[in-house]
């Protein structure tokens, strides 16, 4: 039996949970928490009145932390968001309480499944996860940039007009502002992206990926369908073991710390981060970015 727990059932929670009733997700059970126990009942009762049309009927319930014994995968999407002109990072000790009391509650059950988590800041949120759980490290996952290397990819391919499913390129680093396009590393169909792309529309690309998050925070608030969609593919490489490349946020044993690069996820979690040759300014944007991650897991880990 395949059951997911989703904690924090905000924007990015329901979203999730509705991609997945749409795709018709390999799952039984979809159990919802959250501290507004009324908002986590109205959502259930939307969601299970979408089951008639859904490819695939599963049961959608508002559960409490008894409920993760048995879960596959708990999906933590609770806490702040940014508001307009916040950074991600701003979030950090707001969201670490909250993560404390929910880690706490599942420490008391018999879950051993595999966490996935959204919240921001997102690598020192999974890597908190990682050391509140006392989980091996491959059963932690953040999304990482698995959104940001769909923008990406859909920026590419709005620009070139072609399908973005054909352009194969990552976003890599922090999910966060020192995130990064290792651009030698991006194809398109079997050529290097600098066959379609000048300098100027690289700079242009990547500036838009890495600024998506406020503009759409600017003009709506927050940001839901994009990560609602990675989180469902994340979720399908683990239900499905499909062995499928993702850049997840992953634990690295070297630097302590966790970070988006491609990495292999199956049923196990993470079965293996592929280190990729990057240029020398790319390496070089790399360590910024993994700086940054040391820099903020110390605000709470080196207080
Ligand atoms: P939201 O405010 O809409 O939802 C958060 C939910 O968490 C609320 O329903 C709240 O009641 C619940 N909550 C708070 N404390 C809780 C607790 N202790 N236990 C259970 N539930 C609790 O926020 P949102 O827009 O859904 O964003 C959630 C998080 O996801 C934010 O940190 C946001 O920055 C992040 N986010 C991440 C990505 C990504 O790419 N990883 C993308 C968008 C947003």
């Amino acid at each position: 039996m395949n059951k997911v727990v989703i904690i924090g059932c905000g924007n990015v929670g329901m979203s999730y949970a509705y991609s997945m009733v749409i795709h018709g997700s390999n799952i039984d059970e979809l159990v919802l928490i959250d501290v507004n126990k009324e908002k986590a009942e109205g959502e259930a009762l939307d969601l299970s009145h979408a089951m008639s049309y859904a490819p695939k009927n599963f049961k959608v319930y508002v559960g409490d932390y008894s409920d993760c014994n048995n879960a596959t995968i708990i999906c933590i999407c609770a806490g702040k968001g940014q508001n307009p002109g916040e950074t991600r990072t701003d979030l950090i000790h707001k969201n670490y309480e909250v993560f404390k009391s929910i880690i706490d509650n599942i420490n008391k059950t018999n879950f051993n499944g595999i966490y996935l988590v959204a919240t921001n800041p997102l690598d020192i949120m999974t890597y908190i996860t990682y050391k509140l759980s006392g989980f091996s490290p491959n059963k932690v996952i953040g999304s990482g940039t698995t959104l940001d290397s769909a923008r990406l990819r859909y920026l590419i391919g709005e620009k070139l007009d072609i399908n973005p499913k054909n352009i194969h390129g990552f976003v890599i680093g922090e999910h966060g502002d020192t995130e990064f396009v290792p651009w030698n590393n991006v194809l398109i169909g079997l050529d290097k992206a600098d066959k379609f792309l000048t300098k100027k529309d690289m700079i242009e690309i990547e500036k838009e990926v890495v600024g998506s998050a406020y503009e759409i925070i600017n003009k709506k608030g927050n940001t839901c369908y994009g990560i609602g969609m990675s989180l469902l593919k994340i979720t399908n490489a683990i239900l499905y073991n499909q062995n499928s490349i993702m850049t997840v946020s992953a634990y690295n044993k070297e630097h302590d710390c966790y970070f988006a690069i491609p990495t292999i996820l199956n049923k196990n979690g993470v079965k293996k981060s592929l280190f990729i040759t990057l240029s020398q300014e790319d390496e070089e944007r790399l360590t910024k970015s993994l700086n940054e991650i040391k820099a903020n897991k110390s605000k709470i880990f080196d207080k």
